[in-house]
């Protein structure tokens, strides 16, 4: 079965002409589509034609298991299924300036972070470009009315490890007939695969780049992150001044603080001491603590320690706001919850 959702106008129009069908059926198709129709809800389709493409193709090829509103913010937490019986899970964020929806880009994840729940049972298998979108329409069906404005490529898995079908998401997520989403709306975050980062760099794709930094050094990168075994801190910071170069986009260093490891004072100001000069931001992240391992958290006085440290040395530096943390908000959280469960 195709998925229609994941082609390009021309590919749409040429599997279109194979059935026999005018171009501009092709048209009216990927408008539907990327509108978030069903088949049976194009209703300027004939009958036959729309029997035809139900047993042929896959409109939209992702649904909502369960949601989970916060009671604290509103933030509202999908477990997705796809049509293979997997789940992945996208969390939605409102905010004063419009929906943020973090999505996921593969099922599981095969990187082993130390920190990090998506990766706990490795990487089961890439999403589509047609899953990637699927995610944003269940979203936009589920709020009626509001659109998803902003899109975080945060959720399970490394977007950078599924390139080809990453760089096709964020060409149909922005098409101008499509869900015509901005690219400057757009966060990709990756634990830095540097030559994927600069490819990325020349594909002509001006979203914003999140590292996930983690670490003022590799031996404390070494701790927490495997990639850093395979890319030196000196080799990503180059691959994001190159993307910075290419795109003019600043860089966002994401950093989750762990307790007694990456914390200190004195990390931030080496950390301020390796960005100086570059345009770029830091995102201080209090680590989500994950049962299945045993890396704490910060106090609220350390964050601001550190925070202040890196201001104080001009790094641009914000820290998170947490959003639906009773709701099993970060990454991977929920889809292990529901696997856990469904085993038992
Ligand atoms: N693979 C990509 C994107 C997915 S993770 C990446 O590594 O960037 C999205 C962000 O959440 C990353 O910055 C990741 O390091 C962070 N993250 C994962 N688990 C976390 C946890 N338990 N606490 C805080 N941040 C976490």
């Amino acid at each position: 079965m195709q998925e229609l959702m994941g082609l390009y106008p021309d590919e749409l129009k040429a599997w279109m002409a194979e059935k026999g069908e005018k171009a501009f059926r092709a048209d009216q198709v990927f408008a539907w589509l990327h509108k978030g129709a069903a088949f049976d809800e194009m209703s300027n389709l004939s009958q036959a034609l729309r029997e035809k493409l139900k047993s042929e193709a896959v409109d939209q090829p992702v649904s909502i298991l369960s949601t989970r509103v916060s009671q604290l913010d509103g933030t509202r937490k999908y477990l997705f299924s796809l049509r293979d019986g997997n789940c992945i899970e996208g969390v939605l964020m409102r905010y004063e300036y419009g929906c943020t929806l973090c999505i996921s880009t593969q099922v599981g994840c095969k990187m082993g972070c130390r920190f990090c729940a998506s990766t706990l049972d490795g990487c089961v298998r890439n999403l589509t470009a047609a899953e990637m979108l699927g995610q944003v329409q269940c979203a936009n069906r589920d709020m009626n009315g509001e659109r998803v404005h902003n899109i975080v490529l945060m959720g399970s898995g490394e977007p950078l490890d599924n390139y080809d079908e990453v760089v096709r998401f964020l060409r149909l997520v922005s098409h101008e007939k499509g869900l015509n989403i901005g690219l400057r709306h757009i966060s990709l975050s990756t634990c830095g695969l540097v030559d994927k980062m600069k490819q990325l760099a020349l594909e002509g794709l001006p979203v914003t780049l999140s590292l996930s930094l983690h670490a003022p050094n590799d031996q404390i990168r070494k701790q927490l992150m495997p990639i850093a075994n395979r890319y030196s801190m000196p080799e990503v910071l180059d691959a994001c001044r190159f993307y910075l170069q290419k795109t003019g986009r600043r860089i966002v260093f994401e950093y989750a603080l762990v307790d007694g490891l990456n914390a200190d004072e004195a990390c931030a100001r080496e950390l301020a001491s390796r960005l100086r000069g570059m345009q770029c931001h830091v995102n201080l992240i209090p680590l989500n603590s994950v049962p299945e391992r045993n890396l704490k958290g910060v106090t609220e006085k350390q964050v601001q320690t550190f925070l202040k440290v890196l201001k104080d040395l001009h790094i641009s530096a914000t820290r998170r706001r947490e959003m639906g943390d009773d709701i099993e908000g970060a990454c991977g959280q929920l889809r292990k919850k529901h696997l856990t469960e469904v085993k038992a």
